[in-house]
């Protein structure tokens, strides 16, 4: 992994497709409701889209008015755990999603407006391999978080 700074562009991907994939391998049936999610979820990735899901569950209330908060926040979460969303921290403890695609990369996000920046830097490798022999743990991953104040915020 290179270690300067770069902002990865957003790409198109064919989200709903892999959203139904996921939930077919998961053994979910693929209901009116799931589909209803994809769809809405496809959108937000199209337009490049920060959610919560409070907001996907508004949204999605539009078409169906049964449509369960529940739902949809294990909908959200299972697609987390299969990596096509992503949970993006903020510094005050909230949190949103967004679908960022494959390439691995962390999050820069803003203290006070939360915009939220993908920066490909990462913790180096020998760095990692270095905590895990200290500590006798085999890492299996990491997570990093960056906070800070946009330009907008600091004028
Ligand atoms: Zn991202
Ligand atoms: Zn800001
Ligand atoms: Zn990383």
């Amino acid at each position: 992994m290179k270690s300067q700074t770069k902002i990865v562009q957003g790409m198109p991907v064919p989200v709903a497709e892999k959203i139904r994939e996921v939930f077919e391998e998961q053994g979910q049936r693929q209901t009116k409701t799931r589909s209803r999610i994809a769809n809405q979820l496809a959108d937000l990735a199209t337009r490049g889209e920060d959610f919560t899901v409070e907001g996907l569950w508004h949204d999605l209330q539009l078409e169906d008015p049964h449509m369960g908060r529940a739902t949809v926040f294990r909908a959200v979460e299972m697609l987390v755990g299969q990596g096509l969303l992503n949970r993006i921290e903020f510094a005050n403890g909230s949190h949103s999603y967004r679908v960022c695609g494959d390439a691995h990369h962390h999050h820069l996000t803003c203290i006070q407006c939360h915009r939220v920046v993908d920066i490909d830097v990462c913790i180096p490798v020998e760095l990692i391999r270095n905590i895990g022999k200290r500590t006798d743990f085999k890492i299996e991953g990491h997570s990093l978080a960056l906070f800070g104040y946009c330009a907008d915020c600091r004028n």
